[in-house]
């Protein structure tokens, strides 16, 4: 049986079974800590501002992997709730540290108008291991469906379910990033016993919408903002950006609910997952932290201009 020349685990045309997803757990290797790197920043914002929260553990080791959230302490009733999101991908750095970035330094700010709930990191076993993938082979981001094949994704659900109010704003934060193409990309179609077949990463920043709900105002000026940051992806000669339409400069829209996507556990009225690029000669990885703060803090003063 040939081996996939794409990738050094499984057999062309053939799915992994569980032998391959174990031999694939064996390879990961742990390359940083979320207990010194995250979660001691996670417990220093704790405040008279915000309530620290451990909603969960990762089972695969409770210890190392506390899940964390943070709360408006002075949660009140008639203000909007507004849910940031990092870290669903553990690997894209900056979706972790932005969003403890926006708690240390805007979202008090922001707490006078709204109640905000933020989960810096989703996926702390990926932090950890520069995966895309839980230990279990399983995409969180393809999994915000309800009886949730990942953990991580089913957690998050449960805690946000029981928020109260209702959420107006969601912000998932992510990167895309060259390992895409040189690892995850490849590791997907080996798992899924399919032809790897190579895609090109977009040279900067962009915003995923929900096509069934799009938002594009919100979309467009999020863009504008963030574009005096770090520099907006173009679209490529198709017109498209990762092989989607751009309907905008830096945005395209999936189905996001229909796709299990983080960004449609919710149904706020205002969605946007983030894509920053961080492998860019371009950009810094303050850039990057600084990208996705501005794209939060551009995502509130939109919802302040635009009260219903
Ligand atoms: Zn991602």
């Amino acid at each position: 049986m040939p081996e996939n020349a794409f990738y050094p685990i499984g057999t062309a045309g053939i799915a992994w079974s569980k032998e391959e997803k174990q031999q694939w757990l064996k390879a990961a290797t742990k390359s940083r800590s979320y207990l010194d790197d995250v979660v001691t920043k996670i417990q220093s914002l704790s405040s008279e501002h915000f309530d620290l929260i451990r909603y969960a553990a990762l089972s695969i080791d409770p210890n190392s992997y506390p899940l964390f959230a943070l709360k408006s302490q002075h949660w009140n009733k008639n203000k909007p709730v507004v849910l940031v999101t990092g870290g669903v991908h553990g690997y894209e750095t900056s979706g972790v540290h932005g969003a403890i970035q926006f708690l240390q330094t805007s979202a008090e700010r922001y707490s006078q108008d709204f109640n905000i709930v933020v989960l810096p990191c989703i996926s702390p076993w990926g932090y950890e291991h520069i995966a895309r993938w839980n230990p279990y082979t399983v995409d969180p981001n393809r999994s915000f469906v309800s009886n949730s094949p990942s953990q991580e994704a089913a957690n998050a659900m449960d805690f946000v379910k029981d928020l109260e109010g209702e959420v107006l704003l969601h912000i998932d934060l992510h990167e895309t990033t060259d390992t895409d193409e040189s690892e995850f990309r490849p590791a997907l179609s080996a798992r899924d016993g399919e032809q790897y077949i190579a895609g090109a990463i977009p040279d900067g920043f962009y915003l995923v919408g929900d096509s069934d709900n799009k938002c594009v105002d919100f979309q467009n000026a999020i863009i504008e903002v963030v574009k005096q940051v770090t520099h907006i992806a173009p679209m490529d000669d198709k017109g498209e950006i990762i092989g989607s339409k751009a309907e905008a400069e830096g945005v395209i829209y999936y189905a996001v609910k229909q796709l299990g996507l983080c960004a449609g556990m919710t149904n706020a009225k205002y969605t946007t997952t983030t894509e920053v690029y961080p492998d860019s000669e371009h950009a810094t990885a303050d850039d990057c932290n600084n990208a996705q703060v501005v794209a939060i803090e551009t995502a509130l003063d939109y919802l302040l201009k635009n009260k219903p």
